[in-house]
């Protein structure tokens, strides 16, 4: 049987699925988002909801999300007080959705197709915790966009400890454990696909074609995006933090050796040095010693980074045993 087959049994009894999808000035997209969502969850054997967050749309969204909630009550709204960006949209709408089985984000231009849906639900039924998208190919990205996400990957791949694939997307399905987790997070600047690949689980990956979006144009303009890679990265990263520091360690390492040498030169082999020449290079020494220094401080910077961000210290993904019972005490 294939997963969308109607009819076929639940492997998850009784499970609830909640979609959640953030909206911004997306009025004329909506109607075909929900023709699509309700033609694909109606085939699928879970009782399903649908959270659309209006993420302060300057246009309509927020009167046709109003109706379709008051024509199919599996459809909810949240209507933010303003712009907060999507990772906030998701973040609330996850939150919102908590004592769901599992909630799947998609985006609301039609570039996360919900016909992908079903093959989520599959691998969740595996076993698996997380179940994100890959983007194989999408249709209306700018060529500054594609090199844009190109070096956002490299870059999050070499300097982070992030297990995130190049054109990941931010579809995916998250079991109920990952959305409690999620909820532990308090950073306020937070990439939400980093976090989620930041807390491990046990994760698969689908492979899309991302069609061009349905209408409008991109709310997330290469200037936009480009403060995002920024945030993304330098939350998951301090290397920034360090380069001083090591531009410092790599200054000294070259002027030291060349003050002595000069230095003895002068006196054992009277060597002619120049006092311009001297000095040119002890003022260089001073300079790496104050990037040193700087790098030292950013180390305690650092520290400060990660305790604000206050994120779990470790993740519980299962346990095995009585955990009901007391502790066993000595006799
Ligand atoms: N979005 C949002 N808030 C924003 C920008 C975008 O909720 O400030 C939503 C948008 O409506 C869409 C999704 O996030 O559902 C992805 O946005 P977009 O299509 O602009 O991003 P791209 O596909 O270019 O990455
Ligand atoms: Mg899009």
């Amino acid at each position: 049987m294939t997963p969308d087959d109607p009819g076929r049994v639940a492997p998850k009894p009784g499970a609830t699925i909640v979609l959640v999808v953030p909206v911004y000035n997306e009025d004329q997209g909506l109607c075909a988002l929900r023709d699509r969502i309700v033609a694909v969850m109606d085939r699928i054997p879970y009782d399903w909801s649908c959270i659309l967050v209006d993420d302060g749309s300057r246009d309509a969204s927020w009167s046709v999300i109003e109706s379709f909630v008051a024509a199919d009550a599996r459809f909810k709204g949240i209507m933010f007080s303003r712009n907060f960006g999507k990772e906030m949209a998701l973040t609330a709408g996850v939150e919102a959705a908590l004592g769901a089985d599992a909630v799947i984000c998609l985006d609301a231009d039609l570039q996360h197709p919900p016909e992908i849906i079903p093959q989520l639900i599959a691998k969740w039924e595996e076993g698996y915790d997380i179940v994100a998208t890959i983007r194989e190919k999408v249709a209306d990205y700018s060529l500054v966009k594609k090199i844009g996400s190109k070096t956002f990957y490299w870059f999050m791949c070499r300097f982070t400890d992030l297990d995130l694939p190049p054109n990941s997307t931010d579809f995916r399905l998250l079991d109920r454990k990952v959305m409690e987790t999620l909820s532990k997070f308090t950073e306020g600047s937070r990439m939400f696909r980093g976090i989620i690949d930041w807390m491990g689980f046990k994760k698969t990956y689908i492979a899309f074609c991302a069609p061009a979006r349905s209408q409008g144009k991109p709310a997330y303009p290469v200037k936009k995006l480009f403060n995002l890679a920024i945030n993304s990265f330098t939350s998951f990263s301090l290397v920034p933090l360090r380069l001083a520091g090591y531009l410092g360690l790599i200054i000294m390492a070259v002027t030291l050796p060349l003050l002595c040498g000069m230095v003895l030169g002068n006196w054992f082999l009277a060597a002619n040095i120049t006092p311009i020449a001297f000095f040119t290079v002890f003022n260089t020494l001073l300079i790496g010693i104050v990037l040193c220094a700087l790098g030292m401080m950013s180390l305690y910077i650092g520290h400060i980074h990660t305790e604000v961000a206050n994120r779990p210290l470790y993740i519980i993904r299962s346990r095995a045993g009585a955990w009901d019972a007391p502790p066993v005490t000595a006799a």
